[in-house]
């Protein structure tokens, strides 16, 4: 059942969508894909960025990995197989997109992993926890800071500092950083709560995610961003204080 739904699905998609968007295939085909906004997301199945974001084919170049974790460079590169690297390094200076976003989500099964350890149900899969190890010591201080706080909320806590990390991981780059230090590119950390469709941004500010209001938005880190002001420390500062955090 599962798969003729997704048969019907595609059939649909050829009758409608493609038709009513004939012109738009044709160009893409022959003109290749210029997207301006690569966005790294969960792999988790209800947070398409495509969907959340009503673009059209062409207009996101995505990448999704289990809770939406950019790992920092290898430099120099070794020869594992860097999957998410590669898909960025191909976004950045293949396409030159001018904007990076890092969304982040509510209930995150990944995040969850990583916070509940070896409690996990998860803690024994071959790759799982080895790949969100990338944000581990970013969990670990959430955990000591919101020390007392329930489960809920500090998952909720690392699900947005994991976002921060990600995004300097992103700097670690060297090709991400030239561009940012050159005005061309621009990186977000955003995180979307599933259970009110509402989506937050980071607020270099006051260092919390704040709902986006209207079609604007500051970038986390642009050109003379100073990553200190981004870091998961301060942003794990500015929630520890908050009673309740969220
Ligand atoms: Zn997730």
């Amino acid at each position: 059942m599962a798969l003729e739904r997704l048969l019907k699905g595609f059939s649909d998609f050829h009758l409608g969508y493609y038709r009513e968007h004939l012109d738009l295939f044709e160009r893409l085909a022959s003109e290749g894909q210029s997207p301006k906004i690569l966005i790294v997301a969960c792999a988790d199945a209800r947070v398409d960025p495509g969907i959340l974001t009503q673009t059209v084919p062409g207009e996101l170049f995505t990448v999704r990995n289990v809770a939406a974790m950019v790992p920092p460079a290898q430099f120099p590169p070794d020869a594992r197989h860097h999957g998410t690297s590669a898909a960025i390094e191909f976004a950045v200076r293949g396409l030159g997109v001018e904007h990076v976003v890092v969304l982040g989500h509510a209930l995150c099964g990944g995040i969850g992993a990583l916070v509940d350890g070896r409690g996990s149900v998860y803690a024994d899969y071959d790759y799982l926890s080895t790949w969100t190890s990338i944000a581990q010591d970013t969990r670990d201080l959430v955990v000591q800071e919101l020390k007392g706080r329930s489960r809920d909320e500090v998952a909720r806590a690392v699900e947005q500092a994991a976002v921060l990390n990600s995004v300097k991981n992103l700097m670690s780059f060297r090709w991400i950083a030239e561009k940012v230090e050159a005005g061309t590119l621009v990186l977000h950390a955003w995180w979307f709560n599933m259970t009110k469709g509402q989506l937050y941004a980071f607020n270099s500010a006051t260092a919390v995610f704040d709902p986006v209001v209207g079609f604007t938005v500051e970038p986390t880190v642009g050109r003379g961003t100073a990553l200190s002001s981004i870091t998961p420390e301060r942003f794990v500062a500015a929630i520890a204080g908050k009673k309740p955090a969220f």
